[in-house]
């Protein structure tokens, strides 16, 4: 089976090569980048050489990328020197995806109207996706009104959806609108909380309706693997391996749901 989990289910900066080797031994395949996911780190030529050689002595593959909008270095800001720095960072991030491999880089957008500052960056990085074979993942928040709006402006070419299933949790419709946008769906990031907080626990530890996520994903654009952005933070699991294991198999689970979703339809 092929399983994926977010690199920073522990932590978000420093060496990540102890986590990597972690995932691999616990038998995924692929891993969500997101260390540095909100930070202004600019990613090295000799940085992201070196992850490609972790990720091919560990035996993984990237499936995508959290991208980045940092405190200072933002593709949506009103301020031009700080829109421009943004931009600047996202494109780092694309390039990463690309040289890596991955299909998709994730970003955020602010929770308001698209603004022009934002429309502008749009604009500006749609040639460099096209050229590097990268796609844009707009994930929702617990606002999903920007993504919509970004989503029927830029055309699947370059941009898609990434559905937070932890933050469509904490609204009412969360469900729902995924739905109405599950053609395109390029990127998951998949976990579980009380409906409450954004609490990043493993599959089926909440109140996730994981059964109709499961319908939709399976009638969705989305055909790459489960793909888990859990946290330690919350899981009450002092043991990382055993934390790994949990999630591995929780993992499992929801890939077979997906499956016989999928097969179901067939034969319907
Ligand atoms: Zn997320």
């Amino acid at each position: 089976v092929q399983l994926s989990i977010t690199t920073d289910y522990a932590a978000g900066t420093g060496d990540p090569s102890p986590y990597l080797r972690g995932i691999a031994e616990a038998g995924f395949t692929h891993v969500h980048w997101c260390h540095q996911w909100s930070t202004d780190f600019l990613y090295s030529e000799c940085e992201i050489r070196q992850i490609g050689v972790w990720l091919a002595e560990f035996g993984l593959e990237l499936l995508d990328l959290h991208g980045s909008v940092g405190p200072e270095k933002n593709w949506a800001s009103e301020r031009e020197y700080e829109r421009l720095a943004g931009v600047e960072l996202v494109r780092n991030r694309l390039y990463m995806t690309a040289r890596l491999g991955g299909g998709a880089t994730i970003l955020h957008v602010p929770n308001e109207p698209v603004g022009d500052p934002l429309r502008r960056s749009l604009d500006a990085v749609q040639e460099f996706c096209k050229e590097r074979g990268v796609c844009i993942a707009i994930e929702n928040r617990t606002c999903f009104d920007a993504t919509e709006q970004v989503l029927s402006e830029y055309g699947p070419e370059t941009v898609g959806l990434c559905y937070d299933c932890g933050h469509g949790n904490m609204i009412a419709d969360g469900l729902e609108r995924l739905g109405a946008l599950k053609d395109r769906l390029i990127s998951v990031h998949l976990h579980d909380n009380d409906g409450i907080d954004d609490q990043h626990m493993i599959p089926f530890t909440g109140t996730v309706d994981w059964s109709r996520l499961a319908r939709i994903m399976a009638t969705s654009a989305y055909t790459k693997p489960v793909s888990m952005e859990v946290s330690t933070r919350n899981a009450g699991i002092d043991d990382e391996e055993v934390f790994l294991k949990k999630t591995f198999d929780a993992g499992v689970r929801l890939t077979e749901m997906v499956d016989k979703e999928r097969a179901a339809l067939e034969q319907a």
